[in-house]
């Protein structure tokens, strides 16, 4: 009888043959030739972490040929990009995991990054678990921040854990690439350069439209659109349980429409039943990057933190001067939001009055 193999442990090491992989890059998300935010997000902190390591961005761009891709070629240059790998065949014309995924585990295995990054959006989530799987890679989902390990010049890649209550920091140690997923907003939007340009790498993939099961029949525009789009909100009245009870929410919303801002909430009004889950901010709802966030009656939890902190400037208003947002907001008013709210939307609408009149 043979012996069985003796077990091989936990590689930690990069193998010799993975050392090749070179680069960092962005999976550019687009339908219909509209791009998705996040990927310009990523282009930006794509570049951050090359020059760390001192190699080149890449953006791929996946689609039918046509001007839009073009287009987006030159928008990946302008946003940071070295490199575009513009990967085009009549069969990614819409997005499908199966031709999407086939596609690009061959570009990586061909020009072999080593890094790979994408949004986290339910398109991005789902091409990178596929992609990840048949390239035997590990991928961090949804990361909050990105660097390199200088180390090793691993990526470091920092997400959420335990419901919120700590962060941990992840590496792909002896696999390559190293793949992460980053949600909307996180990252800054960088600055666009329209004179930058770069070299464009034609790839066009072997695809049989035959041998791909699912099939798109139709598009029919999301009925959602009109919903809330706090990640996309340059101003958010959040509204917290300070609020007391639900009639209060008329006083934010009346501050959120002189403002021209949307409506957000804290995890406790969702679950109360005063607004939908598509209002509700944080580690399990959404992460915004307004420029203005104004917290009424939030304590500043570590799961609603995670999904605004990030924005420009915080105001929080809130009647205990011990609460913890005041610990990370910018501006703080120690006072009832029921009195403050009404007050700043009565100010707010005079001095934008007189703007608009002086206009
Ligand atoms: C797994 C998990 C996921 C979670 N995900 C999220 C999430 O995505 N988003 C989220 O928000 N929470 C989330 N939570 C809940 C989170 O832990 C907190 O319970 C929640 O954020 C608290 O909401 P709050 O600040 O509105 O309420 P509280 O913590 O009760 O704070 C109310 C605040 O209002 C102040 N206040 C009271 N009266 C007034 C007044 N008249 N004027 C001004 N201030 C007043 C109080 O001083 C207090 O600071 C999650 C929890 C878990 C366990």
């Amino acid at each position: 009888m043979s012996q069985p193999s003796k077990p091989q442990g936990r590689r930690f090491q990069l193998p010799e043959h993975l050392k090749v992989y070179q680069g960092v890059w962005v999976i550019i998300e687009q339908e219909r030739g509209q791009v998705h935010s996040v990927s310009w997000e990523l282009v930006g902190e794509a570049r951050k972490l090359a020059d760390k390591l001192g190699v080149e961005v890449a953006a791929v761009v996946l689609g039918a040929e046509g001007p839009d891709l073009n287009r987006i070629c030159g928008e990946s240059f302008g946003f940071g990009a070295d490199v575009v790998y513009k990967v085009t065949h009549p069969c990614l014309k819409d997005y499908r995991t199966d031709p999407y995924s086939k596609v690009m585990t061959e570009v990586v295995n061909t020009y072999k990054p080593e890094i790979v990054l994408l949004g986290a959006t339910t398109l991005g989530r789902d091409l990178a678990g596929a992609i990840a799987t048949t390239l035997n890679t590990g991928l961090t989902a949804d990361c909050t921040e990105l660097d390199i390990y200088a180390e090793n010049r691993s990526l470091a890649a920092t997400r959420p854990t335990f419901g919120g209550t700590l962060l941990c920091t992840i590496q792909t140690l002896a696999y390559r690439p190293q793949m992460a997923t980053v949600r909307p907003r996180v990252m800054a939007m960088p600055d666009r350069d329209e004179t930058r340009i770069g070299r464009v790498i034609e790839v066009t993939p072997t695809l049989v439209e035959d041998e791909i099961v699912t099939k798109v029949l139709n598009f029919i525009p999301d009925s959602a659109q009109n919903e809330a789009q706090l990640a996309f909100a340059d101003i958010i009245v959040s509204a917290g349980k300070g609020l007391g009870k639900q009639e209060n929410m008329k006083l934010v919303w009346d501050l959120a429409k002189v403002l021209g801002a949307e409506v957000g909430v804290s995890r406790p009004l969702v679950q109360a039943g005063w607004v939908g889950n598509d209002r509700q901010v944080g580690q399990t709802g959404k992460t915004v990057r307004p420029k203005l966030y104004i917290a009424a009656g939030i304590s500043g939890a570590i799961q609603h933190r995670v999904g605004m902190e990030k924005s420009d400037l915080i105001l929080a208003i809130n009647t205990d001067p011990n609460a913890t947002i005041f610990e990370f907001a910018h501006y703080g008013i120690v006072g009832d939001a029921l009195k403050i709210l009404p007050a700043l939307t009565e100010a707010f609408a005079k001095k934008l009055s007189v703007n608009r009149l002086a206009s």
